[in-house]
């Protein structure tokens, strides 16, 4: 190993040597600019600081020893959506999902916060990842609905993220009773795959309804579906916030939890988690003993949208005639580049009306918990996607994440707008049903 420049640039860095940004990979942005004007918070800050540009500067002078990990370094940092729009838009390939994940790992290991947003960020993440958790705070939040207590916590900052948090929470007669679905689920004839599906901490709480559906049409178009017990969360929230080592635990129960099932693919029905399976490789690769089942595990996720547009989802459906709206989750759309196949599903439901929604990739403001740890700026987000949602003039808004649907669904509550808030698979789920003719 060289002890050249690379070492010496190494000593005087700001962050230490625990997965540090990539300096080849920082190194790869041109400064362009291309990406600005679909960055979110560059387009609502006016900052060039709060441009993937400026953020990816700030990264290499912090690298480089030029700056520490101050306030500024930080309020740079947490201001991003991590919603990996520039990707899409840099003609150089930047993994700027990869050097933030990372710069944020160092912020959380070498900058003190505040004592309040050190105990919030606790609490979300020892919560959220958890499902048995996710449905106690359910019930807390409904309690605190009803008796207010948010307002016995003074502090304006943490007032305002327990705010958000109650208004997230989808009314009780939304929110079905839990759907408990069997280990294996046949395929409806001849089996052609044999595919495991992840049901999410949140998603298997708040939309049970969800994985329900995913788990019917999977069985309609050939697939005998396992549920694995043995798994657990992806790592997203964890990995997006920079708990990194949190998030390659999860990581390696997930992959150890779908080897033992023996699938031939891992269907994600949440865009986040589909999203960090697939990017697992990255985060393990300096692991000997995962490294490799990381990158084959990542080359079998799918998206459970991507999958049957790629199988060609059989088309026995019935009539649904309604008019619909997509929103483009961003780990869907930028994340994994999957824009046209949930659109494609959609157009093929006899009598269903898509119709397209301004700006459908720019972030909704959910952003993982970004809602609860930037309030402000995740509800100016949100107005503005509520806003383009109603202009649409659609009955329905469908959307492949179920933190953009808790974040749009407040968001249309808030307006009074009884517009409802479905994943894509529930309307093929719903056509499906139309399809099959009534007994007489
Ligand atoms: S991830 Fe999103 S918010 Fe962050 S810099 Fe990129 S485009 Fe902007
Ligand atoms: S588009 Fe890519 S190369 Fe250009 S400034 Fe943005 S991140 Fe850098």
């Amino acid at each position: 190993m060289s002890s050249g420049p690379v070492n010496q640039t190494r000593r005087q860095s700001a962050f230490d040597a625990a997965d540090p940004p990539e300096e080849k990979k920082y190194l790869e942005c041109i400064h362009c600019g291309l990406c600005l004007p679909s960055c979110p918070t560059y387009l609502e800050m006016g900052n060039e600081m709060d441009s993937p540009r400026g953020r990816i500067y700030l990264i290499r002078m912090a690298d480089e020893g030029k700056i520490g990990i101050t306030d500024s370094f930080v309020k740079h940092m947490d201001a991003c959506l991590l919603c990996r729009a520039c990707e899409t838009a840099c003609p150089s390939g930047v993994q700027f999902g990869s050097l933030m994940e990372k710069a944020r790992g160092q912020v959380e290991r070498k900058y003190k916060r505040r004592l309040s947003q050190k105990l919030l960020r606790r609490f979300i993440l020892s919560v959220f990842p958890y499902p048995d958790r996710v449905r106690a705070m359910l019930k807390l939040g409904r309690s605190s609905q009803r008796l207010g207590l948010r307002r016995l916590v003074i502090h304006g900052g943490l007032s305002k993220s327990l705010q958000i948090m109650e208004e997230l929470l989808p009314p009780p007669d939304e929110v079905p009773a839990d759907i408990p679905l069997p280990r294996v689920t046949p395929a409806e004839g001849t089996p052609k795959f044999r595919v495991g599906l992840l049901t999410g901490c949140v998603q298997q709480v708040l939309y049970p309804q969800v994985n329900a559906a995913t788990v019917r049409v999977l069985a309609r178009n050939g697939c005998v579906v396992v549920i694995p017990r043995e798994q657990g969360c992806c790592g997203s929230l964890q990995a997006h916030e920079g708990g990194l080592e949190p998030a390659k635990a999860f990581a390696r129960k997930t992959i150890d939890a779908f080897e033992q099932a023996k699938v031939d693919y891992v269907i994600a029905n949440a865009a986040g988690c589909g999203s960090m399976m697939k990017g697992y490789a990255d985060l393990l690769k300096e692991d000997p003993l995962y490294a490799h089942k990381a990158e084959t595990f990542g080359q079998r996720v799918r998206d459970a949208l991507q999958f049957l547009h790629q199988i060609g989802a059989n088309g026995r459906y019935g009539p649904l005639p309604l008019k619909v709206t997509y929103h483009d989750a961003c780990h869907l759309v930028h994340g994994q580049q999957i824009r046209n196949e949930p659109r494609a599903l959609l157009r093929s439901i006899p009598g269903l009306q898509l119709i397209e929604l301004k700006e459908s990739d720019f972030c909704c403001g959910s952003a993982g918990i970004y809602n609860l740890l930037e309030p402000e700026y995740g509800v100016r987000f949100l107005e503005r996607k509520v806003d383009n949602i109603v202009a649409t003039g659609a009955e329905i808004v469908t959307t492949a994440n179920p933190g953009c649907e808790l974040q749009i669904a407040m968001g249309l509550r808030k307006r009074n707008i009884t517009m409802k808030v479905l994943h894509p698979i529930e309307l093929l789920d719903m056509a499906y049903q139309a399809g099959i003719a009534p007994r007489s």
